[in-house]
């Protein structure tokens, strides 16, 4: 049997501190902030146990027997590779892709650094070793991990050990036999309410005396001194799911997470006072190449549904028809379709890494850079291709209950393809897609999950294979010379 959504339900009723509006939040199930997001996290576990679906969203964990999500699948080869992103895409179905943590970008980031095991082996023994048992103990039990691994945006000017509070990014304070205390904020952990555990890292660059930053380990969301300072729900403020239907749903919250002196035991310690290792974490394992490989999949759905969106509204407001509309439409499903292109080629451009077979790094790399900028363009397109019509609406659903209103809204809410109410849901929808709080913290997190653009494309810079590059332009270069040409025939043959 694989996890199901009623046994995470019951995981996150665990005593967990989360802040929201000044208080302190009794049950992240149950409170009107979260509970229809948790919900949909643990739909996400129904819908693998399912009969219908175990077979191609599980597979038998080597360790237990038991069937648990591909995600955390060890891939060997490309078949296998295909075969996990398509239960992510499963995944990522339910949601139209609008679930950005959904328990597999963790997971694959797990999955990328046991590939690179050998990265943690160099900087110990011990906390390789630990590293292996908690990723078993995590697939085994189907662990919806969410991490943090940026620290607070403060003044970027300072290096995380140049700020008047030594402890503002998380950071070791005392060790013993049992284990390490940490005390300090990371940014955000997209998710922390409805995940089982966090994983601790620092993927930003370190200095050398700045090894008391450079540690990473994982912990339970219950953990003593853990504190989780919600950002505004936005399914909180939404009126109805009518109204709004993603925000409603969807909305898996971001938190600003603080360890106000955190007991972690070594057994959860993954790398101690090694900035060397802390780098090497995500860019020499393939943690980073694995757990961005996951969002592209994600946002290849996300970008169907938008461009779906998008067509909708054309025919809703009946402009399909017009040419420079549909070309416009033409340039988005081709900008979609790129997504899912360099998804493709990521897999079948792929190779192999200490044994397993992975993505292209570069491509993923390259998905990015175009992505962060893609996002935010299609999003005006949308605009562009909506006009007013999203504005021009029902205050709430309650308006159609009145029976005077409702026949205003029916004699003015006219749409070329259907009846009033079905224009304003749909619109309802599309604004929740481009628009809404909701919406815009997507295009925010589209930018911005992955690095600020000048580090995905240091990225690009950096897995780019710039010597077939040279090689090609030598190639052309070494046909002629100043010499041959002063000398005699000014044109070389080939
Ligand atoms: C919605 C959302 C969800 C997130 N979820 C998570 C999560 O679950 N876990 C997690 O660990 N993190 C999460 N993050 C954090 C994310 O990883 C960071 O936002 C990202 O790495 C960028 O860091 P920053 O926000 O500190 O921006 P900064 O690094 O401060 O950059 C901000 C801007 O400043 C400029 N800038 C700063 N430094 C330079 C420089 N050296 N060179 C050139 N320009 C520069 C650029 O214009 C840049 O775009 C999330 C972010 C968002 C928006």
């Amino acid at each position: 049997m694989a996890k199901t959504g009623a046994e995470h339900l019951k995981s996150l009723q665990d005593g967990r501190v989360v802040y929201l509006n000044g208080k302190l939040v009794d049950d992240v199930t149950t409170h009107p902030a979260y509970r229809n997001a948790v919900g949909a996290a643990a739909s996400l576990y129904d819908f693998q146990a399912h009969p219908d679906n175990i077979d191609w969203m599980t597979f038998e964990s080597p360790t237990s027997g038991g069937r648990v999500n591909r995600c955390w699948q060890l891939t060997k080869s490309y078949e296998e590779l295909v075969a996990r992103r398509r239960a992510i895409e499963g995944w990522s179905r339910l949601s139209g892709g609008w679930l950005g943590r959904s328990p597999d970008h963790i997971a694959s980031s797990m999955v990328g650094q046991v590939m690179g095991l050998p990265v943690f082996e160099k900087h110990s023994k011990e906390r390789a070793g630990a590293l292996m048992d908690y990723f078993q103990y995590a697939r085994d039990n189907d662990i919806y991990m969410t991490y943090v691994i940026i620290n607070p945006q403060a003044d970027r000017s300072k290096s995380v050990s140049e700020h008047d509070d030594e402890f503002l990014a998380t950071g070791v304070v005392d060790e013993d036999a049992e284990g390490i205390t940490v005390r300090g904020a990371k940014m955000l952990g997209t998710g922390s309410i409805m995940a089982n555990e966090v994983l601790f890292a620092n993927i930003q660059p370190l200095r050398p005396g700045e090894e008391k930053y450079a540690i990473s380990f994982a912990i339970p969301m219950n953990t003593k001194g853990l504190k989780v300072m919600s950002r505004r729900s936005y399914e909180e403020s939404a009126t109805s799911s009518f109204d709004y239907p993603l925000s409603s749903r969807y909305d898996e919250n971001d938190a600003l997470v603080y360890c106000d002196d955190v007991k972690v035991p070594w057994e959860r310690v993954f790398i101690y006072k090694d900035t060397e290792a802390a780098r090497g974490q995500f860019q020499d394992t393939y943690a980073h190449y694995m757990q961005n490989y996951q969002a592209m999949t994600r946002l290849m759905i996300k970008m169907q549904f938008q461009v779906g969106v998008a067509r909708r509204m054309c025919e809703t407001i009946g402009t399909i028809g017009i040419p420079s509309v549909a070309e416009k439409l033409g340039h988005m499903a081709a900008q979609a379709a790129m997504v899912e292109g360099l998804v493709y080629g990521m897999e079948s451009g792929g190779g192999m890494f200490n044994g397993y077979y992975v993505p292209d790094r570069n491509l993923m790399y390259t998905a990015q850079v175009l992505t962060q900028q893609l996002y935010p363009e299609f999003i005006t397109s949308m605009r562009e291709l909506a006009g007013g019509g999203l504005i021009m609406l029902p205050s709430s659903a309650e308006d159609f209950a009145d029976p005077d209103l409702n026949r205003y809204i029916n004699a003015t809410q006219k749409s070329a393809i259907g009846s009033a109410e079905e224009k304003v849901k749909f619109m309802k929808l599309a604004w929740d897609c481009i628009g809404s709080e909701f919406a815009s913290r997507h295009t925010q997190y589209e930018m911005f999950y992955a690095g600020a653009q000048f580090v995905t494309r240091s990225h690009a810079m950096r897995t780019y294979d710039w010597d077939r590059s040279a090689e090609l332009v030598d190639s052309i270069l070494d046909k002629y010379s100043l010499s041959d040409t002063i000398g005699g025939d000014k044109i070389a043959a080939e």
